[in-house]
């Protein structure tokens, strides 16, 4: 296959989205969108804005069916609808380091390991993964459910994809590239004190309103935030303002206001 040298490739790609975004939106794609509760939430420029990216990043990702599963239309615009409500506020390259997106029907087992020290890490029944430099891996099942219940806090396809922006620096920290060299200690300071507190609560098994499995490390913490933000946003701004006003510069999008428990 013929290899475009770096010069061209960032060329080529903006001809090809171009031309891409030239043609009229899918009509069998409509009523796909249409039913997705946070799709009608929003205003009429963030949704020409989630069409556009959505078109983009369903031609440019690699979709495999796992398990069995032909991966449709409905499969493609749900995930993608997903992933992209996380990029309208921000200045994104279309998610550059998602390549390939890898559907499972449902949950799957990974198999155990032992590691260095001989310790066996048990088998763990898994719902989603995004791999540093690899695909992002979803259970379809799981990412429909948390695409149409847009207020219980939990949603795959938000959380996966907020660890591949976490990731765009190529680190697992919950530190996504932020706007401004500014915005970092801020940054820092509020999400240390709220994993922190989260963790506290998770270990005393106090209910908190982020789900405790964001105490496990601040990668995981960022994209239970994450979850919490677009479903939640009311009731984040109102029990953590520190947490919801960096995710709110961050994202550059106020869930808050547009509804949401
Ligand atoms: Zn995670």
């Amino acid at each position: 296959m013929l290899q475009l040298p770096n010069w061209l490739l960032s060329p080529w790609r903006t001809f090809r989205r171009r031309r891409l975004l030239a043609q009229p939106f899918p009509d069998q794609w409509s009523p796909f969108l249409a039913q997705l509760p946070f799709y009608r939430q929003l205003a009429p420029t963030c949704q020409e804005r989630l069409r556009r990216d959505l078109r983009v990043v369903v031609a440019e990702w690699r979709w495999e069916g796992c398990g069995g599963l032909e991966v449709d239309d409905e499969m493609r615009v749900v995930i993608a609808a997903t992933a992209c409500l996380l990029l309208l506020g921000l200045d994104h390259d279309y998610y550059a380091n998602v390549s390939t997106v890898l559907v499972y029907p449902s949950g799957w087992r990974r198999p155990g390991s032992l590691d260095g020290a001989g310790m066996a890490e048990p088998d763990r029944h898994v719902l989603g993964e995004a791999w540093r430099e690899g695909p992002v891996v979803l259970a379809w099942d799981a990412a429909r459910h948390g695409a149409f219940d847009p207020k219980d806090g939990h949603n795959l396809v938000l959380h996966e994809f907020a660890h591949k922006l976490d990731l765009i620096d190529g680190r697992a920290d919950g530190r996504p590239p932020l706007r401004a060299r500014a915005d970092a200690a801020p940054w820092r300071e509020a999400m240390q004190r709220e994993f922190d507190a989260l963790s506290k609560a998770a270990d005393r098994g106090r209910p908190t309103l982020l789900d405790h499995y964001g105490a496990t490390n601040p990668a995981e913490f960022f994209a239970v935030a994450t979850e919490c933000f677009f479903e939640r946003g009311a009731a984040l701004a109102a029990r953590h303002p520190s947490l919801y006003a960096e995710l709110q510069r961050f994202y550059g999008q106020d869930p808050a206001r547009r509804g949401g428990k």
